[in-house]
């Protein structure tokens, strides 16, 4: 009624009432949007939507149509003015009407008189004939139009200004809204007016590689702490008591999944039980539930108040591996709650074949699915740093990680396929989608036997020219023995990660014991350690650092040299953890100038010098820069002068080449680490450190990409440093390619001018070359996204 109002004394005193009409509007524009954000249920929230844009604008009529994915029609959703029989009814085939013309072209339509335009169609279903006044603006997402916002006035009228930009702001907060329940499947079953959706593509990011066919069994989750009450208890030492018993059980139960995990699991991951009971056992949780207790709370809300309270400590952190652990805490409580309600788990029946679905899995509620029967995992949160996925990549099961739209409910029972390669999922999959999967699948085994074979095999070219292939690890349990066995030591070991786990800066001695362990898990192999990289999107909850633009302020080195203090400790704990084994070497993260490289090695001598002068016996190590700034590239030379080795970050190279944010999935369709202006870049490098008679490596995701393997032999990098998982894949792909046909290759890829036509040219290579196994056993055909074969 304000807005009417204020639309009433506009037309009366325009220029000052102005303003407050827009900010009426802009009201009304918030609260039509937060309304369709948190609806449950779309069709409900965009009936709302008509119906208020129809009274903010006073308009006739406001209808939403939406294109149907399988035709492009335009499709009558929802209508405030037209008759409720027309909506589903209604169907503009692709390019049909004003309202096809305005999706058509995607742009915005204001007609005084319809009637006059010569795409005007009059439609029956709508009783439309007497609406004159049109105006009609596109709903728009990543260049993909999904549907028109429409209101008509009966008369013949013209839109204004204030009116156009209303619907069209709207359109445009609306698209986010539209194609989550696209990505649902709400949005075919409403276009269809069917009750349940057809086959549903969801995305979510890979947490582990690989195809699962088989049958969604939803993880159970045995009780909900938030709906707890509160509740006063009468005898404080008996519901003590009680809690003590559950949470007994509980540590018996996780010392039985890990009894029962021992021989399918790799030795380095039963600690996960054990941190789990550690936690279980530690007197904060227990201590604290007690102290609720103690003041008269039942133990149910006392447990309650707890988890939530511990959980929410790790949800604040910025480390994604650290937040994860929120869930594992969530997953502890439930467990407790259910014991103390002495409801125990039903007996889930699970499939043959069975992908457990979750909004938040545990690594528990994995470890109780038989393991014969597990064959994938989909979860609606988590990344590839959760804990389950560390366990899916050690099991070797495919895993699909944050799938925030997932219909979790729906998917019980439900036929799905996950593809672990594209982080997609296909709830009830068609024909088709499941004919290809099953022979991608098939594919897929036969070629994990074939790459295995290259395990005992050297890492080198067809010609017989060595490339060393090291890995690259953040927490050495990541790793089972066989892995650690193939590669020639470590190429990047990620420092800032225990950095990460701790809650204050680790001292010297606890920095020697661990790097010292993975020092002496690979001696005498080379290990790089590189020095702290924090700062960008890796943070340390006790060393907070707030920056408008956190990629381009203080990170990796730039921190150490404003601290030296974090420098020089972390510098003595690698040398003394160093003693007795003489493999280390240690690399510079996030280098832009040759002085911060003289200082850090000043730096660097200094604690030699302490050290030699406090009785330790060690060598100086070979140092190394990373190369991962344009500037580091065109100064490769000055740079590799002053040290023993480069090693390219190409994560960031392409990053701050292509000016696109590594983590931002807005532009994720723009960063490409095969983007010609990245080879080039990488060429450059090369001359320019072999000039000066340094080694190149590549320690960055591409370096474990099968389809560039060609290209960095081609380029002549000495070696490559990658995760465990890529390490056969790519001796595979080096040993099939002469080091000559690898170098027309690159000449080949560096002309091409587009990343898209680098990587067609790479694939259409693999497949003459026998190799099509690695591109066909990840099947893109049905695409939406391009094929990344990391
Ligand atoms: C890189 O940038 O390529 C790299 C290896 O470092 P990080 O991914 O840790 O930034
Ligand atoms: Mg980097």
């Amino acid at each position: 009624h304000q807005l009417i109002l204020s639309r009433k004394l506009a037309s009366d005193q325009p220029g000052a009432i102005q303003s407050c009409l827009m900010t009426e509007m802009l009201a009304t524009l918030h609260h039509i949007v937060q309304r369709v954000n948190t609806a449950s249920n779309l069709e409900q929230a965009l009936n709302h939507l008509v119906q208020q844009v129809k009274a903010a604008i006073q308009c006739d009529v406001c209808s939403i149509y939406l294109v149907a994915a399988d035709c492009g029609a335009n499709v009558l959703i929802a209508s405030a003015g037209l008759c409720a029989e027309a909506v589903g009814k209604v169907r503009l085939s692709a390019g049909n009407g004003l309202v096809g013309l305005v999706a058509e072209r995607a742009e915005s339509i204001n007609l005084a008189d319809a009637l006059s335009h010569p795409n005007y169609l009059s439609i029956n279903e709508t009783g439309e004939t007497c609406y004159r006044g049109f105006l009609g603006v596109p709903i728009v997402q990543n260049q993909c139009v999904l549907g028109v916002l429409v209101a008509r006035q009966r008369a013949v009228h013209q839109f204004e200004e204030t009116e156009f930009t209303f619907l069209f702001t709207l359109a445009a907060q609306l698209a986010n809204a539209i194609s989550q329940a696209r990505a649902r499947g709400e949005l075919t079953a409403l276009a269809q007016k069917k009750t349940h959706p057809t086959q549903l593509i969801l995305s979510g990011c890979s947490g582990s590689m690989g195809i699962a066919v088989g049958q969604g069994i939803v993880a159970y989750q045995p009780a909900d702490l938030q709906t707890i009450p509160d509740r006063q208890v009468a005898d404080i030492t008996a519901e003590c008591a009680r809690l003590r018993a559950a949470v007994k059980q509980v540590i018996g139960e996780l010392r039985t999944l890990k009894t029962e995990l021992h021989a399918s699991l790799p030795s380095e991951e039963h600690s996960l039980f054990d941190a789990l009971i550690l936690m279980l056992d530690s007197d904060t949780l227990l201590e604290q539930t007690l102290a609720l207790i103690q003041q008269g709370q039942w133990a149910p809300a006392a447990l309650r108040d707890t988890i939530h309270a511990h959980a929410q400590v790790f949800e604040s952190m910025q480390d994604s591996y650290l937040r994860e652990r929120a869930a594992d805490i969530r997953d502890l409580g439930r467990r407790i709650l259910s014991h103390l309600q002495q409801d125990q788990p039903d007996n889930v029946h699970y499939s043959p074949h069975t992908v457990l679905v979750g909004k938040e899995i545990s690594a528990m509620q994995l470890a109780e699915v038989p393991a014969d029967s597990l064959v994938g995992i989909v979860s609606a949160t988590g990344s590839s740093s959760s804990h389950v996925a560390i366990l899916a990549r050690a099991l070797g099961i495919p895993a699909v990680m944050g799938v925030t739209d997932m219909p979790v409910v729906r998917m019980q029972g439900c036929p799905l396929i996950l593809d672990g390669h594209t982080g997609q999922v296909y709830v009830e999959p068609t024909e088709s989608v499941r004919k290809q999967y099953q022979q991608a699948l098939q594919q897929e085994k036969r070629l994990n036997t074939t790459i295995a074979t290259v395990r005992d095999l050297p890492a080198e070219t067809a010609d017989a020219v060595p490339i060393a292939l090291y890995l690259n690890i953040g927490l050495i349990n990541e790793l089972s023995k066989p892995q650690q066995a193939d590669a020639m030591g470590v190429g990047l070991y990620r420092t800032e990660l225990p950095f990460m786990a701790c809650d204050r800066f680790p001292s010297e001695a606890e920095q020697r014991a661990n790097y010292r362990r993975v020092l002496a898990t690979f001696a005498p192999r080379p290990v790089t350690l590189r020095t702290l990289d924090v700062g960008g999107d890796k943070q340390l909850p006790y060393f907070p650092l707030q920056e408008q633009n956190p990629f381009l302020g203080w990170r990796g080195i730039r921190i150490s040299l404003q601290h030296p203090e974090i420098f020089l400790t972390q510098i003595r704990a690698m040398l003394q953890a160093s003693q007795g084994y003489e493999n280390l070497r240690i690399m510079l993260p996030m280098v832009t100038q040759v002085s911060e490289v003289d200082e850090l090695i000043r730096l660097m001598q200094q604690a030699y010098a302490e050290l030699q002068a406090e009785g330790w016996v060690v060598s100086f190590p070979q140092i190394g820069v990373m190369i991962e700034v344009p500037s580091a590239v065109y100064q490769v030379e000055a740079l590799a002068r002053r040290v023993d080795f480069v090693s390219v970050g190409t994560n960031d190279l392409a990053q701050y080449l292509l000016a696109v944010d590594r983590n931002n999935p807005r532009v994720a369709s723009l960063y490409d680490d095969l983007h010609p202006a990245v080879l080039q870049a990488l060429r450059y490098i090369v001359i320019g450190a072999k000039r000066q008679h340094r080694s190149v490596s590549i320690c960055g995701e591409l370096a474990g990409n099968p389809l560039a393997t060609v290209l960095l032999v081609g380029l002549g990098i000495d070696s490559l440093s990658m995760s465990a998982g890529s390490l056969l894949k790519v001796k595979w792909v080096m040993r099939r390619f002469k080091v000559d046909q690898a170098q027309q290759l690159l000449d080949l890829a560096i002309q091409q001018e587009s990343a898209i036509q680098v990587r067609r040219l790479l694939q259409a290579t693999l497949e003459q070359q026998g190799l099509g196994a690695l591109i066909t056993a990840m099947p893109y055909s049905t695409g939406v996204k391009e094929p990344h074969l990391n």
